[in-house]
């Protein structure tokens, strides 16, 4: 992977790379989290193909083949431990702190789940190098290895957990379908928790350059810019809150804002403009990424004016939002105005037995810590629905 920076890292004292939202590590090259010290182990084998390091590389990995498999037959369901398993009492769908909380507590009820965790297993916090406010780790922990640690204790109990990406879902009669990389799985109830994704401008020179001066995680790559000139986009909290953040290291930080109302709350528009290394640029809009290898500038439009100037630049961070990752269920459930998923009467959506946990419906909160209480109550009221449908025996204690 092309590294930042044409010093020779000159400021950098590890191997670290900068991230995109692949989670996984470009042109074959080494993982992102090359530096941490987690033991993903794993030989050739649990590589996939093109070589890339895979952050779970040495926990197990289903591969599926591309021909449809059909479904073992419905009925009453036995378990025997084979690994290969298709069909669960609970099936949940994502691998963030969600979606792994909720796997510990259906296993640990016996639910034996599977878990489709997606391609690009672990979720945001894959992006994360330093989590400080996940409670239990007072020197903090590193988002991938945090997230290893979910899945180990997730498996540790009886989950299955299946590297893939779903394709489409059935939830039209029990038990559920859902399809991923040409295999059926079935549940008799599902837990979705497949998360949020950052949002980008969608220019080709964006597109091109990520991982090489452009990136939507400041608090991944932040470390990659010391004492350099960088800009963040966006006019909310989080484009507040990574100017900040991201005058950790930089020399200077231009924020850049298409309007000149900010959706961010007052406090953060305060610190923002009196920080004495930020310059706020309000009614801007970048219109290309200048650079063929790595970032080197800017062109920016007036969007009053229409007036195009070139600004030197050695880094972009885009902070305009999220996506919740919902398109495969939007002609199932019920989703807002901005795609989120609505939960109803706490974890459940609108067909029984099919319960949310996390950012896909969680547009105010979106923290790993509550993300996994989201995947811990969904599991709970998944057992507890399987229970009063007579498909499971009640397990976890509570009170109501
Ligand atoms: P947001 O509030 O939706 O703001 C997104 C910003 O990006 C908006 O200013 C928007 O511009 C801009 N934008 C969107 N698409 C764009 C595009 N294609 N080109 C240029 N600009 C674009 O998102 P957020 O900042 O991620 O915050 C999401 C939620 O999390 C909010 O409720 C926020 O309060 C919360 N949050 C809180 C904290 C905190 O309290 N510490 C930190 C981070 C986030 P327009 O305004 O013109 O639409």
């Amino acid at each position: 992977m092309l590294q930042l920076g044409d010093d020779n890292d000159a400021h950098r004292d590890d191997n670290r790379t900068m991230t995109d939202d692949t989670n996984g590590a470009q042109d074959g090259g080494a993982s992102p989290f090359g530096a941490m010290k987690i033991n993903f182990g794993g030989g050739p084998e649990a590589a996939p193909a093109g070589g890339a390091l895979t952050p779970f590389g040495g926990i197990s990995i289903i591969s599926d083949g591309p021909d449809e498999v059909p479904a073992q037959p419905a009925g009453p369901i036995g378990y025997t431990g084979d690994p290969g398993r298709t069909e669960t009492h609970v099936l949940i769908i994502g691998s963030g702190p969600a979606g792994l909380t909720a796997a510990i507590y259906a296993a640990r009820a016996n639910l034996q789940p599977i878990v489709l965790a997606g391609s690009t297993p672990g979720g945001q916090l894959m992006l994360t190098s330093d989590v400080e406010n996940y409670p239990g780790f007072p020197d903090g922990i590193d988002g991938p290895e945090l997230m290893a640690k979910m899945r180990a204790q997730a498996e540790r109990f009886g989950s299955q957990v299946v590297d893939v990406d779903i394709d489409r879902v059935d939830f039209s009669a029990r038990p559920f379908r859902v399809w991923a990389r040409g295999t059926e799985y079935r549940g008799q109830s599902v837990i979705i928790a497949t998360g949020a994704s950052a949002l980008w401008l969608n220019l080709e020179s964006e597109q091109r350059l990520r991982g090489r001066g452009v990136s939507a995680c400041a608090t991944c790559d932040g470390f990659f810019f010391r004492n350099r000139e960088i800009a963040v986009v966006g006019g909310g909290d989080s484009a507040m809150e990574e100017a900040n953040f991201l005058t950790k290291f930089a020399s200077k930080v231009h924020l850049l804002h298409r309007r000149d109302g900010f959706r961010a709350s007052k406090i953060m528009i305060d610190r923002t403009y009196n920080h004495p290394k930020i310059e706020v640029h309000t009614n801007t809009e970048v219109a290309e990424v200048l650079g063929d290898a790595k970032v080197e500038g800017l062109r920016l439009r007036d969007t009053a004016t229409g007036e195009e100037r070139d600004l030197p630049m050695e880094g972009l961070f885009i902070a305009i939002g999220h996506k919740p990752n919902t398109d495969v269920f939007a002609d199932w459930l019920d989703v807002d105005a901005k795609g989120y998923l609505v939960a109803h009467d706490h974890t459940r959506s609108r067909i029984d037995g099919v319960f949310i946990a996390g950012d896909v419906h969680d547009h105010r909160y979106r923290q790993a810590v509550t993300a996994a209480g989201d995947g811990c109550k969904a599991a709970i009221d998944a057992e507890r629905w399987l229970e009063s449908e007579g498909l499971a025996e009640h397990q976890t204690a509570t009170t109501w």
